[in-house]
């Protein structure tokens, strides 16, 4: 395969949800691509759910700015028409009085985003990814990157190497990408750890999404789309302190329902069922720069947050979109996609917005993970305020949304 794809403009590396959306914006942008993952592409479409184990237990909140990006990206994408839309998202603190709720009627909206499984969202971008004449796909993993005097190489795991203008890296969390480069990073646990599942309640979502947070950490759950009239679904996700999550991990599938059902609030009635629960520890990590000679980092490579927003592929998504729009602006120009000055233009847009979000998200975890009085009495004065102060809230809201 030694100089099998010298032709190519752009390298992705990593085809996640962020890389494939960053493969299909170049494309569709006429570069010429080869995307490598060691996964194969899914070409199958997956069935609706009718029971909680039939569920991927991932899924995203996908913001208002996210869903125009697929939506440009992939003409048909049926994924979002099959998501199920939130309307509402009710905020409460388990120790006062302190509540908000986001309501899309309040800023004309249809909806305030779309909670959509991972992998029925990757499906979609795999098939276009397959059908597209400017992506190549290469089922492969990524050893060694080295920048040479007129293009960046990458080394397989199989000895073979690939050449090109540019690259991406969108190879997750524990980026090879990042590594090779020698991009350092900023980090520090949580001191959390994440169950997620999927439920089934007594009582229907109606579109409403709720978050409690608690001393040991948020607990979130986002409705779920029932198809087939079998269920009311959610997908919860439950981040815990670590000594906290290893007893609610440890508990029996029945104690752990009943748990759920109190440390919620019964909202959704009682817990009926859960499918297989699965748990994620929590780390900030940060890239101190996004980009090296002919390379740059996007999504979960650059950056990783705690869920409690459900942000994170959302920031991904936005780096996709800055990304795209300085190769249409550097083909206009007639630079190189690899040009320092184009993926400098990227890291300025979209460093500074990443790293505020994460400052935002710190801040919540902090503030609500105090005990001390006079924080738990400013937390639900500033939750009680913010609900009643109809411009701050449309702000937040609009905030939340990707605009
Ligand atoms: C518990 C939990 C809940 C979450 N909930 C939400 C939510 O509600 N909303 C939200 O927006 N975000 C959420 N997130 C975050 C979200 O899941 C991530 O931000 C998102 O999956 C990142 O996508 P990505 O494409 O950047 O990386 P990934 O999904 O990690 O994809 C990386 C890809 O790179 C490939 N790869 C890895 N190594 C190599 C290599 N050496 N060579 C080639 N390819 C390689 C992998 O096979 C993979 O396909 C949550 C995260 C957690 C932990």
């Amino acid at each position: 395969m030694e100089g099998a794809f010298l032709t190519n403009e752009i390298i992705v590396v990593g085809a996640g949800m962020v890389g494939s959306a960053m493969a299909l914006a170049a494309a569709k942008l006429d570069y010429k691509v080869i995307l490598l993952d060691p996964q194969t592409l899914m070409d199958k479409a997956f069935p609706s759910a009718t029971n909680v184990e039939q569920f991927d237990t991932r899924v995203s909140a996908l913001t208002a700015s996210s869903q125009q990006l697929l939506r440009s990206l992939s003409g048909s994408m049926d994924v979002l028409q099959a998501a199920q839309p939130y309307r509402k998202m009710d905020v409460w603190d388990s120790r006062g009085s302190g509540r908000i709720l986001f309501d899309a009627d309040e800023i004309y909206a249809e909806q305030l985003g779309l909670i959509t499984e991972n992998r029925q969202l990757l499906q979609q971008l795999h098939k276009s990814i397959l059908s597209h004449s400017q992506i190549d796909f290469l089922q492969t993993k990524v050893k060694q990157i080295r920048s040479l005097p007129n293009c960046i190489e990458v080394t397989t795991t199989e000895g073979g190497s690939i050449k090109a203008d540019c690259l991406f890296g969108t190879d997750g969390a524990n980026s090879i990408t990042r590594k090779c480069l020698n991009l350092p990073t900023r980090e520090w646990d949580y001191g959390q750890q994440a169950i997620v599942a999927t439920v089934n309640t007594s009582r229907p979502h109606k579109g409403v999404a709720y978050q409690r947070f608690l001393a040991s950490g948020p607990l979130a759950f986002l409705p779920l789309k029932d198809s087939n009239n079998t269920g009311h679904f959610s997908s919860i996700v439950w981040s815990l302190d670590v000594a906290k999550h290893q007893e609610i991990s440890a508990l029996q599938k029945i104690d752990f329902l009943k748990i759920l059902g109190s440390t919620s609030e019964f909202k959704l009635g009682e817990i009926l069922d859960c499918s297989q629960r699965y748990s994620f520890p929590l780390r900030q990590r940060h890239a101190k720069q996004y980009v090296a000679e002919r390379s740059a980092l996007l999504g979960d490579a650059a950056h990783t947050i705690h869920p409690l927003a459900g942000q994170g592929v959302n920031l991904g998504f936005a780096d996709v979109k800055v990304m795209q729009d300085e190769l249409h602006r550097a083909k206009q120009r007639g630079l190189n996609p690899g040009n320092r000055e184009v993926l400098n233009r990227y890291q300025r847009r979209r460093l500074p917005a990443n790293l505020a979000m994460m400052a935002a998200m710190e801040g919540f975890k902090q503030g609500f993970g105090s005990d001390a009085k006079l924080l738990t009495w400013i937390r639900n004065q500033g939750l009680n305020l913010t609900d009643k102060l109809l411009p701050v809230k449309k702000q937040v809201i609009r905030q939340t949304m990707g605009f």
